[in-house]
């Protein structure tokens, strides 16, 4: 059953067992663990700190950011965890698709654009060979 709110839970170490719909929260050890929001029953834990997840707990309920993307779980879960509420997010696949193609384009242009100075540099050693 795919779980839409999360409740915070502030604990020192994670519960071996942990409850759906639950964000356990160890500020001691800057970690935070949940179970998948798809309600797959998977094991969802994320670094907290300035090279991982950015943890805030407002009235309305904690967030996390960036979002979560299960990508090694066979579900491949995509969710926002929002002020108490999972927000979701593009499939993974789809998600991965425009990853992708937003890489192929960045490539392409570098490619292109190295050409293009290629024949730039090539035309104008031409030109002054010339001169
Ligand atoms: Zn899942």
């Amino acid at each position: 059953m795919k779980i839409d709110q999360m409740r915070l839970e502030l604990v020192e170490f994670m519960p071996s067992a942990l409850e759906p719909g639950v964000l356990y929260v160890s500020k001691k050890y800057h970690t935070a663990a949940h179970l998948c929001a798809c309600g797959c029953g998977e094991k969802i834990r994320t670094q907290l700190g300035p090279l991982g997840w950015q943890f805030t707990n407002g009235r309305q309920g904690p967030s996390l950011y960036p979002s979560i993307g299960n990508w090694q779980k066979p579900c491949r879960s995509h969710y926002y965890i929002k002020r108490g509420f999972v927000v979701w997010a593009l499939a993974l696949t789809e998600a991965e698709v425009l990853y992708g193609r937003r890489e192929e384009i960045r490539r392409r242009d570098a490619y292109f654009r190295e050409q293009s100075l290629g024949y730039w540099a090539r035309l104008t050693r031409w030109w002054n060979a010339r001169r």
